[in-house]
């Protein structure tokens, strides 16, 4: 099933919580809409759930090329996870994965269907053998994955999750995205997942919608938004950036008594710009060597992680982050203060001071 937005706002007395937005979310893919704290995801999942209508005369919206926004949200076909799991704290987990079922009006299965029904689901969630557990005893993790076979008994053509894993520690919530993932190549029920966390983002889903202030910035797939973000927004929330002032001549830019050739992004931008290289991007050298580079001292050294995270003080005081490789740091003997000469290895550039 197919989910078309078209041109939808949202307004909360004065205030804006979705602006113009347009989003195609096609049959069986899972689109994760990322972005911060108050960019309105949730109010982007509510209203593509039926529980909020768009401003009156704002925008349309399709399920598989059929107009659903007049339709209740019990006829929308559609399954939620949330962050607060809201298990049925007096029901087995059996009963809560059923619950869907058996409260059915029409076309009501009946019992024998439903237990084959429910024990799949739990085989599915990797819960079997809970079935008689209340929620009390479950952990985090695994009562999140229970209203997950809850959300899917009903065969929901749509699952929308909103920030399913939000509420568990970090190293669960690896472990429960991984295993979504799986879930849904298995399943490929249309899936719309909101988060701000980036990483959560780019392992799981096909493609990324980055919103900010209630408009879309990017959608792409997870490489697009991440290796070329269209707005300096997505630049920033998509990983640790270093930022320069600069000035774009013709085809070089220059920053920081750095002059380098334009890179392909922006190639329309002249005058003031401001430029952006990534911690990988910046290599250091002990060595001035022939090419243009910064001269830098280094600040202080984090070595305590898969890369090495030098950080750095130009003589015209930028602060700037390096981060290589422990292999390269290990020939390199940096102390706090050692001098360094410094080469972004890809930069983008876009306009304004
Ligand atoms: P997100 O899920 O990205 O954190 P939300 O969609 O929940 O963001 O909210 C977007 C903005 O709309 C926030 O500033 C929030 O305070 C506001 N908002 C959301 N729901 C309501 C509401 N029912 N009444 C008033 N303001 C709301
Ligand atoms: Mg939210």
């Amino acid at each position: 099933m197919s989910i078309d937005i078209r041109n939808v706002s949202k307004t909360f007395g004065t205030f804006k919580a979705l602006d113009d937005v347009s989003l195609r979310v096609d049959s069986g893919e899972l689109v994760a809409l990322l972005g911060p704290s108050g960019s309105g995801k949730t109010t982007l999942l509510r209203i593509i759930a039926g529980l909020e209508r768009a401003d009156p005369g704002s925008g349309e919206m399709f399920f598989h090329d059929e107009d659903v926004a007049r339709r209740h949200v019990s006829a929308r076909g559609v399954g939620f996870v949330f962050q607060h799991y809201a298990l049925f704290r007096h029901m087995s987990v059996f009963e809560n994965v059923a619950f869907g079922l058996r409260v059915k009006r029409r076309h009501r299965p009946d019992r024998a269907f439903i237990r084959r029904k429910v024990l799949e689901l739990l085989r599915l969630v990797q819960l079997e053998g809970m079935a008689g557990r209340y929620p009390h005893q479950l952990s985090g993790g695994q009562r999140q994955r229970v209203a997950l076979a809850r959300a899917l008994a009903v065969e929901p053509k749509v699952l929308l999750l909103d920030e399913p894993f939000g509420a568990l520690d970090a190293k669960v919530r690896k472990e429960l995205r991984t295993w979504l993932r799986r879930l849904h190549d298995e399943l490929h029920v249309t899936s719309v997942f909101v988060t701000h966390d980036q990483d959560e983002a780019l392992e799981v889903a096909n493609r990324i919608v980055v919103m900010n202030r209630g408009r879309i910035e990017q959608v792409g797939t997870p490489d697009d938004v991440f290796h070329h973000p269209a707005t300096e927004f997505v630049m920033h929330f998509l990983g640790d950036v270093n930022t320069f002032h600069g000035r774009v001549n013709g085809g070089t830019v220059q920053f920081s008594e750095l002059n380098l050739p334009f890179p392909e992004n922006r190639r329309q931008i002249v005058g003031d710009a401001r430029v952006f290289v990534r911690p990988y991007d910046v290599t250091i050298d002990t060595k001035m060597g022939g090419l243009p580079a910064l001269e830098a001292k280094v600040a202080r050294v984090h070595s305590a992680g898969p890369l090495v995270r030098v950080e750095l003080v130009t003589s015209t005081n930028q602060r700037l982050v390096s981060e290589i490789s422990q292999e390269r740091f290990a020939t390199m003997n940096l102390a706090p203060d050692s001098t360094v000469y410094v080469r972004p290895r890809h930069i983008r550039v876009f306009a304004g001071g």
